[in-house]
């Protein structure tokens, strides 16, 4: 099986007590069956700690439950009990992994970090989206390919491009939104054998300097929506989701979101960029790569607009993906609101800057 993983993968390192933030609260800590049955006879008063923890989320899985809000092998200094007296190996595997994340599609498996964490949201933001040389992984693989899979991973990487592309972030996320509309297109006629052509189109369309930059330039007259009533609309349907934290709704309904400044371009590109990677091969599974651009646009908007809010764009970064990426309820509901509720030209008005509302694209 082919190991895809981004460049800063292989930087992470746990703040453990240094961390400004943890993950060892406000969610339950899920136990896998190894680490129960090793906690069911671990002696002295942190086995019975951890007995005494032990509880069944509600589909009836093992998991460990919060005291205060936080794990209760959580130490006043930020550090694991567990791992400060068995060693690393003793934690439960989520606690291990978080805050890697691994996706299986088959004959690749994607491997990322959530930037739910300050330190993978740094070191997420700290360079431009590559991926290092594919590795060859133990594991075969785990079936045939998905005859979309591959290229499905072209046009990621075309979108990715599109990105790092010499233009203004407004007209890169618009860019990014239109090709994956064209290729929405072939996705819903199933024509996947026209995939390979439109994505050497857009590379071709690829403006080479500041001066190209109108290859993205819109086709059509017709005016966009105002964005700032589509940012609203947007920040209201993020202040209907499940929220983790109680501020976040707070944050979400503040009405100086509505004018903050927009992103700085190099890391609203790669915030942007994070979400393609991350989210894109969703379509594997239903068929739809355009709501996950658009997750991907309101995303890095969302986390322009609460900036001011949060202390700075790095950190509502990572809280909109705290918020929002640990949660299938919430990923759903985001779905079906870019299904129902967000037009194309909204989507596009979001990619804008906040004082222009240009013309739509075709
Ligand atoms: S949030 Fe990240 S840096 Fe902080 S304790 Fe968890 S894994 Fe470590």
């Amino acid at each position: 099986m082919e190991l895809h993983k981004p460049s800063y993968y292989k930087h992470f390192r746990c703040l453990a007590g240094e961390c400004p933030d943890t993950c060892c609260a406000w969610w339950e800590v899920p136990v896998d069956g190894e680490s129960a049955r090793r906690y069911a006879v671990l002696p002295g008063d942190l086995g019975e700690a951890l007995r005494a923890a032990l509880t069944a989320d509600e589909e009836g899985e093992p998991c460990l439950k919060l005291t205060g809000g936080k794990c209760p092998l959580l130490t006043p200094e930020g550090l694991c009990a567990l791992q400060l007296r068995e060693g690393e190996g003793a934690i439960p595997a989520v606690c291990r992994e978080h805050p890697r994340f691994s996706y299986d599609y088959g004959a690749v498996r994607e491997m990322g970090l959530c930037a739910s964490c300050p330190e993978a949201a740094r070191l997420i933001l700290a360079e431009n989206h590559r991926l290092d040389p594919p590795e060859i992984g133990a594991d075969p693989p785990l079936s045939d390919p998905d005859p979309l899979l591959f290229p499905l991973l072209d046009a990621r990487q075309v979108a990715i491009d599109l990105l790092d592309a010499p233009a203004p972030l407004s007209a890169r996320l618009r860019a990014v939104l239109l090709f994956a509309d064209a290729l929405q297109a072939l996705l819903d006629e199933e024509d996947l054998t026209a995939i390979p052509g439109l994505c050497r189109e857009w590379r071709a369309r690829f403006p080479t300097s500041k001066g190209g930059q109108d290859a993205f330039a819109p086709e059509t007259g017709e005016a966009l929506p105002p964005r700032r009533a589509v940012l609203e609309k947007c920040l209201a349907a993020l202040a209907g989701l499940e929220h983790l934290r109680e501020d976040w709704h707070t944050l979400v309904t503040d009405r100086r979101a509505l004018s903050a400044p927009p992103p700085e371009e190099t890391m609203g590109a790669r915030a942007a960029a994070y979400f393609l990677y991350r989210h894109w091969l969703r379509a594997l599974n239903d068929g739809d790569v355009l709501s996950w651009v658009q997750f991907s646009v309101l995303g890095t908007a969302a986390a322009a607009a609460l900036a001011p809010l949060c202390g700075g764009f790095a950190e509502a970064f990572r809280r909109f993906c705290l918020e929002v990426e640990h949660s299938q309820e919430n990923l759903d509901a985001l779905q079906d609101f870019f299904w129902d509720d967000l037009s194309l030209p909204e989507a596009l008005s979001l990619a804008g800057a906040p004082e222009e509302d240009g013309p739509a694209g075709g």
